[in-house]
């Protein structure tokens, strides 16, 4: 097939939309922001061998986590998604074969959270595959959700569960899209950003970048059963309780709200998913732990991109 071909089959493939004033198959697209609010924009690249295994993970899984990791940026904004362009870095090896079935399982993800693929790039090489997903979104009239709005005071917050995500849930999750847009358009939050590299690492993010500090309470934490059994499996030496501290990838929301609101929230448990109290911010900056009967300070351990 040739470039040409492939741009044909492509734009047959991803859903082309009224809106776009030049779509996909032109040197670059153009959409029509006219009738939206602040354009969101965030990227991410999925390395094989790092974030993935393709021959055990297989493309759909794959295709989908890589559109998934920019819809939870995307949702960590409270951004409504519009578009996102692709560039696939393909083994030399099947690349043709591989790139339709990773372009055609992504334009399907994207339709479901009303999302089109409006461009990207493809080209093959002699490593594994390289996925870079850029991803556009519109804001509400409700603003950005920033990670640096907590105040003291403020309660802190999880949407669904934590832990042991290499079990499944750091391919299969599902970017909390709708979520995040029905919170911030109901209640009045603060600061807020997805769980991306561990509930620790990703608190000490949202407190720092609010001037602030974070008390947890160990027995809210709530820890997925996927937590529990990874600590086995893994054979890691850890609690459960630590692996829904650190481990990562769960993709779920760490709010701040004042407590007011975050009594009304914790009320109303808005979403099909829980909501969970599990801590409060605190003026002196750093992070604690309350224990039955004593605190601790606690580092935030995690996933580091460099290390
Ligand atoms: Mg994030």
């Amino acid at each position: 097939m040739s470039e040409q071909d492939f741009v044909s089959w492509l734009r047959s493939t991803v859903s082309v939309a009224d809106d776009d004033i030049v779509p996909l198959g032109d040197d670059a697209a153009v959409l029509n922001w006219a009738r939206r609010d602040n354009l969101v924009v965030t990227s991410d690249l999925l390395a094989e061998g790092t974030h993935f295994c393709l021959a055990e993970h297989g493309p759909t899984r794959v295709a989908r986590k890589a559109l998934a990791v920019n819809l939870s940026d995307l949702a960590a904004m409270g951004a409504r998604p519009v578009a996102a362009v692709v560039s696939l870095l393909l083994p030399r090896q099947g690349a043709q074969l591989l790139a339709e079935e990773l372009l055609r399982d992504m334009a399907l993800f994207a339709q479901a959270y009303s999302m089109r693929i409006v461009g990207g790039d493809t080209n093959s090489w002699s490593g594994g595959l390289v996925i870079n997903v850029t991803a556009f979104g519109a804001l509400t009239p409700a603003g950005p959700l920033r990670r640096d709005g907590a105040r003291l005071g403020d309660i802190l917050l999880v949407t669904g569960e934590l832990g042991g995500s290499r079990l499944g849930k750091h391919l299969d999750f599902e970017p909390r899209v709708n979520e995040a847009l029905k919170l911030i358009q109901h209640y009045r939050l603060s600061a807020g950003m997805d769980i991306s590299d561990g509930l620790l690492l990703d608190l000490a993010r949202l407190t720092s970048a609010s001037g602030c500090g974070a008390v947890l309470e160990a027995d809210a934490i709530p820890i997925s059963a996927a937590a529990s059994a990874w600590g086995v499996q893994s054979g890691s030496g850890q609690s459960a309780l630590d692996h829904a501290l650190s481990d990562g990838e769960d993709f779920e929301l760490l709010l701040a709200a004042p407590p007011d609101e975050a009594d009304r929230l914790l009320r109303d448990q808005p979403l099909e998913i829980p909501i969970t109290k599990i801590g409060v911010c605190v003026a002196e900056p750093g992070l604690w732990m309350d224990h039955a009967s004593h605190r601790t300070p606690v580092s935030p351990r995690g996933f580091d991109h460099l290390g």
